[in-house]
């Protein structure tokens, strides 16, 4: 860009010699004019000198007139030796008969005939003759006049000869020359002068222009720091002041695009959207971090590239369908290890005058939102299916009851027992979906209170060993009514400190309940129940184990979910509702803990409670009782 210059090319060159060049032309013309007009003014001026005075011209005449040629031959040649004249005169008679010379060394040629046509022209016509001509031999110019000379007694015009001037104008050529030449020499310094004044001058006036040129070659470097020297008031003063305010004012533009990209960086790089923009073909410019970190790339390699290729729909889609439709798509970018779903949204980048510059791709990961999405209609679908086998079982057993079996007291009180049972277990699937909603809502207030987890833990097993020993059914949670008849035991593996933990002692206690309770309904008969509890660091940890029929490996992380079972048929009979786990889940991490079974097919379960806990409660408390 910054190329060097040569001074050929430079303004400081071309002012120069416009300088030069008007002055050549001015001087020129001039010089012209005046040389011609001096040698005009001169050759007349010669003319005059030259040409023989009028009282002479009838001196010659009257002695033309004389009939004696010998002594008007001697008067004239007096005549023509007085006259102070450097031309050479001669003087012809009507005759044509040269009759005086003033040239001493050619006397001779006075009374002979003239052999000059235009003397003879001259004599003939009566009209005086003038002509410049020029001499091969000596180099010289000749001024020639042929004037008649006529009768001055006479009132006719009678010619009675003529008087022949033949002058060398040499010394006014000689004159003429030297003038010119002087003019010339003149011109030549005033030439020289005027140069060295021009290139000084153009020098003074490029020069502000030159600083204006280096400070705008620096801005477009991005280098705003100089300023232009101001040298007047002048126009090219005015621009420096213009060209020093743009520099600011480009500086404060620059400053600002350059924050309000940083601004953009930085919202883009902080979104959890990911975004993607590209130029009117569709190929990336700008993505974020975010995107980048769905698609799985790096933003380098991605630059450059065809969107549809990066978003992985090239097969189904073109650029032209995106900048026409701008549609919205589901994309699939699940690998084996994790689920990811994005909602990808495209809009264009339109100016005012409706020129589509690109396509923004807004990336919203969605996966959670279609995994809900997906449970939630599961959920509904399992609900139906739950109440609608049990209402359908009923349905038949009181359309036979209708039907004449109420009459049949054998089969009538079973029958009516089966309804209310099913009855009895809707009712409980109701109170568990209520309970859990209440739960999803966030509406269930726990009363959080500091209890001695080995007291609770016991007290629980204690009511069970109560109802082996009554064999009486606990009617606490209705949850119980299939393990009426069968055998077992309960053994305890408690810790000896006491284990002050904060939670909400009823709700923990339905869970302990309900693990228990599938622990019993899960044994086989006689089976022993062994409750453990014990402490880490800062957790305490609560174990029921079995020795039931265990849960398969397949099964084992959806146990929790909601209405799952592993043996359907079997957990219905049962009574289950096949959300009694799920119930616990949620109760527990509300309590900030967690639950998890361990399993063995064929040779029992053991599920496990964790609780926060704090060494610091049992003394705080300890320490308030006293
Ligand atoms: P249900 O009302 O069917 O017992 P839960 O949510 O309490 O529902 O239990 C879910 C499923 O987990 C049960 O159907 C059962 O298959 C399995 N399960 C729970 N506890 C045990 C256990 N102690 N031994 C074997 N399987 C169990």
């Amino acid at each position: 860009m910054n190329k060097k210059i040569r001074f050929f090319q430079s303004i400081n060159f071309k002012i120069a010699i416009v300088f030069i060049l008007l002055l050549m032309i001015t001087l020129e013309i001039i010089g012209a004019y005046f040389v011609k007009q001096l040698e005009q003014q001169n050759i007349e001026t010669f003319k005059q000198q030259v040409q023989t005075p009028v009282y002479v011209n009838n001196q010659l005449s009257n002695q033309l007139l004389k009939s004696n040629t010998a002594t008007a031959n001697k008067a004239i040649a007096n005549i023509l030796s007085d006259l102070n004249n450097s031309a050479d005169i001669r003087v012809v008679d009507s005759k044509g008969t040269v009759r005086g010379t003033s040239d001493l060394n050619d006397q001779g040629v006075v009374g002979q005939k003239t052999t000059d046509n235009n003397i003879k022209n001259v004599l003939y016509n009566n009209r005086s003759y003038q002509t410049l001509s020029y001499d091969e031999k000596s180099h010289a110019s000749y001024y020639v006049s042929i004037v008649p000379l006529v009768n001055p007694n006479s009132d006719s015009s009678s010619i009675v000869g003529v008087i022949y001037v033949r002058a060398n104008m040499q010394s006014v050529y000689r004159n003429i020359n030297n003038i010119t030449l002087i003019f010339l020499t003149a011109s030549l310094v005033a030439a020289l002068f005027s140069s060295i004044i021009a290139v000084v001058i153009s020098r003074a006036i490029t020069r502000p222009i030159d600083e204006m040129k280096k400070q705008a070659i620096r801005m477009s470097r991005g280098d705003y720091s100089g300023q232009v020297r101001i040298y007047g008031r002048d126009e090219l003063g005015q621009l420096a002041v213009a060209v020093n305010n743009l520099s600011v004012r480009v500086e404060e533009a620059q400053e600002a695009s350059e924050a309000e990209r940083r601004r953009l960086d930085s919202v883009l790089s902080h979104m959890t959207d990911g975004v993607i923009s590209t130029d009117r073909r569709g190929n990336v410019i700008i993505i974020n971090e975010a995107a980048a970190e769905f698609l799985n790339l790096n933003d380098e390699e991605v630059i450059g590239q065809s969107i549809l290729k990066i978003l992985k729909i090239e097969a189904d889609h073109t650029i032209r369908d995106l900048l026409e439709n701008q549609t919205e798509l589901m994309l699939d970018f699940s690998a084996p290890e994790h689920s990811l779903i994005l909602h990808a949204e495209f809009s264009l980048i339109q100016r005012e005058t409706g020129f589509i510059s690109g396509i923004v791709c807004v990336l919203h990961d969605v996966t959670e939102q279609q995994k809900n999405e997906r449970e939630r209609r599961q959920f509904v679908s399992n609900v139906s299916h739950e109440l609608r086998t049990p209402l359908t079982s009923m349905r038949s057993y009181l359309e036979a009851l209708t039907d004449g079996a109420w009459k049949d007291p054998e089969v009538a009180p079973n029958f009516l027992h089966v309804t209310q049972e099913e009855t009895e277990r809707m009712i409980r699937m109701i109170n568990d979906l209520l309970s859990l909603s209440r739960m999803d809502s966030g509406t269930v207030k726990l009363d959080m209170e500091l209890v001695n987890l080995n007291e609770l833990f016991n007290y629980t097993l204690n009511r069970f060993d109560m109802m082996i020993k009554s064999d009486v059914t606990s009617s606490d949670n209705n949850r119980t009514e299939a393990n009426v008849t069968k055998k077992y035991s309960l053994k305890r593996e408690f810790t000896k400190r006491d284990l002050w933990v904060e939670i909400d002692t009823d709700k923990f206690m339905q869970v302990v309940d309900n693990i228990i309770n599938n622990a019993i309904k899960y044994s086989p008969d006689g089976g022993v129940i062994t409750c453990r509890l014990l402490e880490t660091n800062n957790h305490v940890i609560l174990s029921i184990s079995d020795q039931g029929l265990g849960i398969p490996k397949k099964d084992l992380p959806h146990v929790f979910d909601r209405f799952y079972r592993v043996d359907k048929a079997r957990s219905r009979a049962q009574g289950g509702t096949g959300l009694g786990l799920a119930i616990s889940k949620e109760v527990i991490e509300r309590l900030n803990g967690r639950i998890w079974v361990d399993s063995k097919e064929g040779k029992g379960s053991t599920f496990y409670i964790s609780l926060p806990y704090q060494e610091a409660y049992e003394e705080d408390d300890l320490w308030d009782e006293n």
